[in-house]
């Protein structure tokens, strides 16, 4: 057999080689920024048109190529910041690959421009798919300009594969915070599509943070600091109260070098376990120095993870840094650290009169009388045509209490928790058509047996259906505000609201004015109560952020979903009768009651027949 193994050819390996490096036009910004860092820039300028696909371009004022390097610096494998293995342990650069120049070159039309300082004239360059189109001197200033035009243009399908544009500068936006955070000390510019996003002077850590966040991230800041001989731990954690219901202000950087560790994640949430709700997300922005032998950022191409020498050494040290630092700021009282958590009173039974649980039962209730149950018509709760759903109702047999079949189920105290559905009201507690089992399940008898339905997917179906509802024939009403309410977001969250905003006015959100950092708030639908505004719109600026559609009718969708999801009973809240009941009637109203919108089922039933066959 003849031989038929074959080198690859330069330009197709380093094709292959940007599959690793180059995901999208994010990637391409951040090798850029890094390499800019890397040349000791004091000022970096980012132009985007188009998130990115038809313009990225990165302009610092750093050490500059010399001819022969310029060309050098798009081969593979060419790098100026190692020179052998051993150098990879004494790192302090963000490259060393040698492979984001080459890898982008081959993808995209490069044009580049640079000169050191020391030189007269600059070089300027111009690649098409690894192929060099011109070398040319001429006249720039110091520093590098590098300018990447249609991405993906010779691999079409990478290039369909891309996300609108967006998506793709919302991207850009995160890789851009996380370098602008870790490297305070650089000034940055942010432009896109001709305007200015970002504009960001030299300042220290908690300025950048104000900067790119917002002026009120400012009062939510609290310092960490810890030197140890392992690490240097700096930064800052947000306090409690302002956990958000989503990820998202969450950034470590080691060595300057912003890293995901979901090891270490656990450390804060650890540190912060007993202050926010364990569906809450801290905030935080640390910063660790360690010697650079002492870590491996090799183990994965994007370099987003880190392996440490002593994670576990580590993770002690953030933990009970951070829980000194919520201490000595008073965010809680320092003699609470060891406390028990068993001893603790639940959150929501703080301020509560303890109340004899009590269960009564009409035993004159007549299920077939012609008068269906009246729901509680709450401002917070919509009652829905019930049509049909009764008639499926058989009703206790009037001996039929807590005393016999269900003696053995508990049936929960009445001391309503559940801020959604309000206190009974009067006559209807006293159908015990359903019950609540175990906080958790609704249960209800039908005619062929009886139906075990999950509250918390239950209501989210109401919720969804009617925001879609809503959403699509825009009949919402809204809820005037007496006092209309301000609130701050930093400045990627209010372009993400601008996008959302006639899907929100359509579902009762009046806004009067958005810009800068504010949002004025008048009206609000009548389901979201006041409180509960700003919990809902960061859900749904981080949902979209997850999601990151475009078309209209995903977006509806999102939106819908995210509302249901965020305003919905959850699993542990009590739901007194009433309340039961009018979900029971609300659920079997919908089009789709058997799924959640997360296509999760709702609820089972299980048939008289099922039941006999146990008893066999
Ligand atoms: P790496 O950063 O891993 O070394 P790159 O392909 O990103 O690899 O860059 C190759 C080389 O080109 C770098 O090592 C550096 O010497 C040079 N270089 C790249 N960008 C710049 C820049 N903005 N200013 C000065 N030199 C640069
Ligand atoms: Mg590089």
């Amino acid at each position: 057999m003849a031989d038929i193994i074959k080198l690859l050819p330069d330009h197709v390996a380093n094709q292959i080689a940007a599959g690793e490096v180059v995901q999208r036009p994010a990637s391409v910004v951040k090798e850029l920024l890094e390499n800019a860092i890397d040349a000791g820039a004091t000022s970096i300028k980012l132009i985007i048109k188009d998130g990115g696909k038809n313009l990225i371009q990165v302009i610092d004022d750093g050490i500059g190529m010399t001819p022969t390097d310029a060309r050098m610096g798009f081969e593979r494998h060419a790098t100026s910041k190692i020179q052998k293995a051993e150098d990879l342990f004494s790192l302090n650069t963000k490259g060393f690959r040698g492979e984001a120049l080459a890898s982008i070159a081959a993808i995209a039309h490069v044009e580049m421009q640079t000169r050191p300082e020391q030189d007269e004239m600059a070089t300027h360059i111009r690649i098409q798919g690894s192929e060099i189109k011109f070398q040319e001197v001429c006249v720039a200033p110091k520093g590098t300009s590098m300018s990447v035009k249609n991405l993906f243009f010779n691999i079409p399908a990478r290039r369909n594969f891309l996300k609108s544009n967006h998506v793709e500068l919302r991207h850009i936006t995160d890789e851009f915070h996380r370098v602008a955070l870790a490297h305070p000390g650089i000034a940055f510019n942010f432009y896109n599509n001709g305007s200015e996003l970002f504009n960001l002077p030299k300042a220290n850590q908690r300025q950048r943070i104000v900067h790119i966040f917002g002026s009120k991230t400012n009062e939510k800041l609290v310092p960490v600091n810890e030197e140890t001989q392992v690490v240097r731990i700096s930064g800052f954690i947000n306090k409690p109260e302002f956990a958000k219901k989503s990820r998202g202000e969450q950034f470590f950087f080691v060595n300057n070098r912003f890293i995901k560790s979901p090891y270490l994640h656990h450390a804060v949430l650890a540190a912060f376990e007993g202050l926010i709700k364990s569906d809450a997300y801290p905030g935080y922005f640390l910063y660790l120095d360690v010697d650079p032998a002492s870590i491996d950022i090799n183990i994965h191409p994007t370099k987003t993870e880190v392996k440490f020498d002593d994670e576990h050494t580590l993770y002690a040290m953030l933990r009970s840094t951070i829980k000194h630092s919520l201490g000595q700021f008073n965010v809680v009282p320092a003699l609470d650290f060891e406390q028990d958590q068993n001893l603790e009173t639940p959150y929501d039974y703080k301020d509560k009169n303890v109340v004899q649980p009590n269960v009564s039962v009409d035993r004159t209730f007549n299920p077939f009388k012609e008068s269906t149950p009246k729901t509680p018509s709450t401002a917070s709760y919509k009652k829905q045509s019930t049509d049909g759903w009764e008639n499926l109702y058989i009703g206790l047999d009037s001996n039929m209490g807590q005393d016999e079949g269900f003696s053995s189920v508990k049936f929960e105290s009445e001391s309503n928790t559940g801020s959604f559905f309000e206190a009974h009201q009067e006559g209807l507690e006293s159908i015990a058509t359903t019950f609540q089992l175990r906080r958790k399940y609704v249960v209800t008898t039908i005619k062929s047996g009886m139906v075990v339905i999950d509250q918390s997917r239950a209501h989210q179906r109401v919720l969804y259906e009617q925001f879609l509802r809503n959403i699509t024939v825009n009949e919402a009403v809204s809820q005037q505000l007496l006092f209309p309410l301000q609130l701050s977001f930093s400045k990627s969250d209010i372009d993400i609201l601008n996008e959302i905003k006639d899907s929100l006015t359509s579902i009762g959100f009046v806004f009067s004015n958005i810009n800068g950092e504010e949002v004025r708030i008048t009206g609000v639908p009548p389901l979201v109560s006041e409180s509960e505004v700003g919990m809902v719109l960061d859900q749904l600026i981080s949902d979209f952020q997850m999601e990151l559609s475009e078309d209209s009718f995903s977006q509806t969708d999102i939106l819908a979903k995210t509302l249901a999801k965020t305003l919905s009973v959850k699993t542990g809240e009590v739901l007194n009768n009433a309340s039961q009941l009018a979900l029971v009637n609300d659920l079997f109203a919908c089009k789709e009651s058997r799924w959640s919108p997360f296509n999760k089922p709702v609820y089972i039933t299980i048939t008289e027949n099922d039941i006999d066959k146990k008893f066999i």
